[in-house]
């Protein structure tokens, strides 16, 4: 390091100070005071300050600018300046690229480097350039090792079960703020989240239907008939309901990196034992479809491929997205031949019309009156036996409770119970896809009626209690690619269409 003296017979020299917003926020340090104090230490040197350059703004990416940087650079290599003030090296840059560059044109242009806080460095001396060189990289160490303690701070609350800050508002909670009228949200301190009375019943209750087996499609429309609403939103989704149910906020639990620590903070809902079968209920491969999966179109699955038998699902042109087919999709293990697609809404409109005319038919009526559901016994069973395990489950917990029973005899019972129960479940819905809506299959005269005021789920259950499945032939030779001929009238060109997919459904019924 060189010391710059001045004597007074030299030409006055001219300074530019550059001036940095710090990381992390410091009155001391901010970009005012460090423009000032660096015109203080230009004055004591005799120096005639004649730039200043600051960055004191974050760009998108929520890094500080570095606008003032260039123009620094670019009042160096125009000759503009003879000496650069700054509190520190490490308000210069921290990026050895931009180091680099400042050092060269320092160089090139024999300008000095005065740090206020420290010494003069003449960056054209090798001592000058390795000092502000290791400057630069202790600064970035330094910010590194700021980032690991942060996030080892966060470790830390976290495995204290504190919560994280801020985030959106928790259904079954109201928030309580030490300065609750502060209006931007983000500034909002938050210190503790207490029981919203309607919201937390509403959750518990939700936990016991749907372990006892109830839908969360049920638990939606009771809530939504009830006008309970998510917290900012709208309506519920399936996906938003099973989330907050099996969220280990509502348990007391704080999750941080896969392990749950009791919360401090926020009360629990419902118990640790219950979040636990919540998980494990709706991690249940035989019930996920029912819960998380796409959303059902009518034939998705129901129909099959005319060509390898596998089912055909929906497909969405992503730029067209209201035309959508049913095709049949390739892959690897299990996929389709991809040879067969069928337009999506003309299908479903076919199928529709034909599946209401043999529902209304006396034939069929006749049929599914007669129609013996054979698995309905074997459907008894099950139910019977989920019901005695839970109520063994329950009893077990009474016993736990009064203490007839040790907690390790407890968890054996609850363990033995829970795979009966979720064994049973998965039996049962494979028998209930196709015989369920065997009873309710309304008389002739209300079939169109009662079939509007049903959902897809509802449908589809309706054409499987029918149909084993709809077989979806390759389009006739000699249509080619034009099925429409050269009509462009719209209501010509959807009977031809319709005419061509009458002649590639194969319905076979279960009757
Ligand atoms: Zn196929």
């Amino acid at each position: 390091m060189d010391a710059i003296q001045e004597d007074g017979a030299k030409p006055q020299l001219r300074a530019g100070i550059y001036a940095r917003l710090s990381e992390t926020y410091d009155a001391a340090e901010s970009v005012p005071t460090q423009l000032a104090n660096g015109a203080k230490h230009a004055e004591r040197r005799g120096w005639r300050v004649v730039a200043r350059f600051k960055d004191d703004g974050y760009s998108a990416f929520k890094e500080i600018t570095r606008d003032g940087f260039i123009q620094l650079i670019e009042a160096i290599e125009r000759g503009a300046v003879d000496v650069v003030v700054i509190r520190d090296v490490d308000r210069l840059t921290r990026n050895l690229t931009d180091w680099n560059r400042f050092e060269k044109a320092c160089v090139e242009h024999g300008v000095l480097l005065s740090v206020y806080t420290g010494g003069d460095l003449d960056l054209s001396t090798p001592e000058g350039a390795y000092y502000g060189g290791m400057e630069t990289l202790r600064a970035k160490r330094e910010s590194a090792v700021k980032s690991v303690r942060v996030r080892e701070g966060k470790d830390r609350e976290a495995r204290k079960g504190k919560r994280a800050s801020g985030g959106s508002k928790w259904f079954g909670y109201d928030r309580v703020y030490a300065n609750p009228d502060e209006p931007l949200a983000r500034k909002r301190i938050i210190l503790r989240e207490e029981l919203n009375p309607v919201e937390a019943d509403a959750l518990r209750d939700a936990a016991e239907r749907v372990l006892n087996g109830e839908t969360t499609g049920s638990i939606i429309r009771d809530w939504t008939a009830r006008g309970i609403k998510p917290k900012g939103g709208k309506e519920w989704s399936v996906t938003a309901l099973v989330k907050t149910l099996t969220s280990p906020r509502i348990a007391g639990l704080r999750e941080w990196q896969g392990k749950k620590y009791p919360a401090v903070g926020w009360p629990a809902i419902i118990d640790a034992d219950t979040h636990e079968r919540l998980v494990k209920l709706f991690s249940d491969p035989a019930r996920r479809k029912h819960i998380v999966g796409r959303k059902h179109h009518l034939l998705s699955g129901v129909a099959v491929c005319g060509k390898c038998g596998h089912p055909l699902y929906i497909r969405i042109e992503k730029d067209k997205p209201q035309k959508r087919s049913y095709g049949c999709v390739k892959g690897p293990g299990g996929g389709g031949c991809g040879g067969i697609a069928i337009h999506a809404e003309l299908l479903d409109e076919y199928v529709t019309a034909v599946v209401l005319d043999a529902l209304e038919s006396p034939d069929l009526q006749k049929a599914i009156q007669a129609g013996e559901d054979s698995d309905a016994p074997r459907r008894a069973e099950l139910l019977a036996g989920i019901q005695r395990a839970q109520e063994t489950r329950a009893e077990a917990r009474r016993d736990l409770a009064r203490g007839i029973i040790d907690r390790e005899d407890w968890l054996d019972i609850r363990q033995q119970t829970e795979d009966v129960i979720s064994k049973a479940r998965r039996q049962y819905d494979r028998l209930a896809g196709s015989a369920t809506v065997f009873g309710d299959i309304p008389p002739s005269e209300q079939v169109r009626d009662v079939w509007e005021s049903w959902n897809t789920d509802r449908k589809r259950a309706a054409l499987k209690a029918v149909l084993h499945r709809i077989v979806i032939k390759p389009q006739p030779e000699g249509i080619g690619k034009n099925p429409y001929g050269q009509t462009k009238d719209p209501v010509k060109r959807r009977e031809r269409l319709l005419e061509v997919i009458r002649q590639r459904v194969e319905f076979d019924w279960r009757f």
